[in-house]
């Protein structure tokens, strides 16, 4: 089976951005409950000559959870199911209470983690990057979800994790 990539982290940061960046098309499944519109969560992507397939913990909810209990669930099913973590942060916002509960959950795995700070949409807020050195999961790498910055390098280093 081909490697797996999870990617990981709070509400809002951008992970279905990144996603739909990494799979390279922007398909929604359409739920039967009409009117229901469902990002989606499992695809296939391939860089160079690498074929693997991305999840996007973010879609997979529980009802009625807490935020704790979401996040925990998303990154234990990142820690069990992946081969690679990619953990996305809000380059705009800084560390919050949330990235580091994330951080510490994630810290327990011995998967390969890769720090994605996003919305680093301009060069002006590239030194945005180093404070996300403190979460200790590793060099952080700045990306731009909707501007399609950074994407390549991501992947880039997907692969080579894989
Ligand atoms: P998710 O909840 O982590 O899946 O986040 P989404 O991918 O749904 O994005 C949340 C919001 O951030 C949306 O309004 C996106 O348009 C916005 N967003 C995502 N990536 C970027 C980025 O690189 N730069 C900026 N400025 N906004 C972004
Ligand atoms: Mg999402």
């Amino acid at each position: 089976m081909a490697g797996v990539v999870a990617i990981v982290g709070r509400a809002n940061v951008g992970k279905s951005t990144i996603f739909n960046r990494m799979v390279g098309e922007r398909i929604s499944i359409v739920e039967d409950v009409a009117g229901v519109t469902r990002d989606r969560i499992y695809a296939k992507a391939s860089w160079l000559t690498k074929e693997f397939s991305v999840i996007d913990t973010g879609g997979i909810e529980l009802e009625n959870a807490s935020f704790t209990t979401q996040i925990k669930m998303q990154a234990e099913i990142a820690i069990e199911e992946a081969d690679v973590i990619v953990f996305v942060v809000n380059g705009r916002e800084g560390i919050t209470k949330e990235d580091e509960y994330v951080a510490r959950l994630l810290q327990k795995s011995r998967k390969p983690i890769i720090l994605v700070v996003n919305k680093i949409d301009d060069n002006q807020f590239r030194d945005y990057i180093y404070e996300f050195y403190a979460l200790g999961v590793g060099d952080p790498i700045p990306v731009s979800g909707s501007h399609g910055i950074g994407i390549g390098d991501l992947l880039d280093q997907i692969i080579n994790q894989l």
